[in-house]
């Protein structure tokens, strides 16, 4: 059942506030039954005391005690109950009220109470006996008061506790209520401030109570969540901005190109170069649409990696082979240095393949003409690592840590004036991430680079 968790706390509390009055009222009950009784019997020992001290000290006869007693209680004991034997179980005195026959009933036995008293049908008594010693004898005394006022009190006390009940009851729901209703307001106000943000205001923030409770790491994890899900938005707009940038620097290079070709009739020589111009901008543009797109099905989680056993020089030698006549055409050195064993690793050989030609084609591109570029491939304490050398322009400390980042591109102008998006590592940083692998850089401005990246050999 989906009962409101505001419905719940309040029956909660209204259940616990019940017991506890209930609980508190049985409590008050006994308590005062107990000092009732205590009192009477407090009362009841102090008769007797009273009696024992006016016996005296003196040893009496049976008889003259018994005289003695008669005189002396038979007019003042009216309305006690009252009896007395001797150590031999002897009638000694019995009270009127305490009298069960005339003349006298046979002796009681000689301990315990004495004959019991008998109290009008409705009306109750408490009873004490005690033995008293006077003069070296023993006498058994047998004393009893009304407990009907008592009884009465008790009788008004519970009256009294059935009539508060519903006010005990009704207190109870208030107070849960209220309690309730104080428990969940900040869970309210957080509510509230939450429904207010939406996709325009997410730099806002809750306000955190100072008191240091579960609430106020509630909102404070849900700045978190807020401070996480501004930052991918914010990314998302840099990216679409910058993306939308590159997207349009080739198209209107091409625009403008079709454009003054198109203004007065040329010659073919001309147009050739135009088209081969406009071809070179298309095929920059279509290799940024397909990292884009790379990267988007990477962000979708819509790229599953399928490992495999790779054999990592054989990657490498392939990779010198397609890049010669690039190298070439750039005047650069090309060389390959693998060592003789076989470098197998665990790893989705497309995307190992993609990872390695972005590193070669970056060497490439920012080695000037007449440099080299080094393919390295070697065992390192069970680890196949691949290193991608050049002795090209460099990077400055500066752009080092961000070079990873998407769209980035080094500030100095040696970097800016060549070709370039700023996507390629980003997308080498996801593979390596996949293979739970890093791409280490290491460079000076000036003096060249070298990317590195390791995975554990594979033993087939
Ligand atoms: P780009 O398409 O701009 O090359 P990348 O993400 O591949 O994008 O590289 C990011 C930046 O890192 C480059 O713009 C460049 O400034 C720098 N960079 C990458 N590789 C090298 C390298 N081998 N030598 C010098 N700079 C490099």
């Amino acid at each position: 059942m989906n009962v409101p968790i505001r419905l719940r706390l309040t029956l909660l509390y209204f259940s616990f506030f019940s017991l506890a009055g209930v609980l508190l009222a049985f409590a008050s009950l006994l308590l005062l039954e107990r000092s009732l009784t205590a009192l009477m019997l407090h009362e009841l020992d102090e008769r007797i005391d009273d009696l024992q001290a006016s016996l005296g000290s003196r040893a009496w006869e049976t008889e003259l005690l018994r005289a003695e007693l008669i005189r002396e209680y038979r007019l003042k004991d009216e309305g006690k109950w009252l009896q007395i034997t001797s150590s031999q179980g002897e009638w000694l005195y019995y009270s009127a009220r305490g009298r069960v026959s005339d003349p006298m009933p046979p002796f009681p036995s000689a301990a315990g109470n004495l004959v019991p008293f008998v109290a009008s049908p409705g009306h109750a008594l408490r009873t004490l006996s005690r033995d008293v010693v006077v003069a070296g004898q023993i006498y058994h005394i047998s004393m009893a008061i009304s407990a009907d006022r008592s009884i009465a009190i008790l009788a008004r006390f519970r009256k009294d506790l059935w009539l508060l009940v519903p006010l005990v009851l009704v207190s109870a729901a208030l107070v849960g209520h209220f309690l309730s209703r104080k428990a969940l307001g900040p869970v309210r106000s957080i509510i509230t401030e939450v429904r207010t943000i939406n996709e325009r205001n997410l730099s806002t923030r809750l306000s955190i109570a100072s008191t240091a409770d579960e609430l106020s790491l509630l909102s404070h994890t849900i700045n978190e969540m807020l401070e996480r899900i501004d930052s991918s938005f914010r990314s998302v707009r840099v990216l679409t901005a910058n993306a939308s940038h590159e997207l349009r620097t080739p198209l209107s290079l091409i625009r403008t190109r079709l454009e003054i070709a198109l203004c007065f009739p040329r010659t073919p020589e001309y147009y050739r170069t135009a088209l081969e111009e406009m071809l070179a901008e298309a095929v920059r543009m279509s290799g940024l649409i397909d990292n884009l797109l790379m990267l988007a099905r990477y962000d979708a989680s819509a790229v599953q990696i399928r490992l495999s056993p790779v054999d990592l020089g054989l990657v490498l030698t392939k990779e010198a082979h397609e890049w010669a006549a690039t190298a070439e055409c750039l005047s650069l050195d090309l060389q390959l240095d693998v060592t003789m064993e076989q470098l197998w690793v665990l790893a989705d050989s497309d995307l190992v393949e993609r990872m390695l030609r972005i590193l070669v084609d970056n060497a490439c591109r920012y080695t000037p003409s007449g440099g080299w570029v080094r393919l390295e491939g070697k065992v390192c304490q069970n680890r196949v690592v691949v290193t991608v050398l050049d002795n090209g322009i460099g990077i400055t400390p500066q752009d080092l840590p961000r070079i990873f980042d998407r769209f980035y591109r080094a500030q100095e102008p040696q970097h800016q004036e060549r070709p370039g998006s700023g996507l390629g590592l980003a997308l080498a940083r996801w593979i390596a991430d996949q293979h739970k692998t890093t791409i280490t850089v290491d460079s000076e401005l000036g003096s060249g680079s070298r990317f590195e990246f390791s995975l554990p050999q594979f033993r087939p």
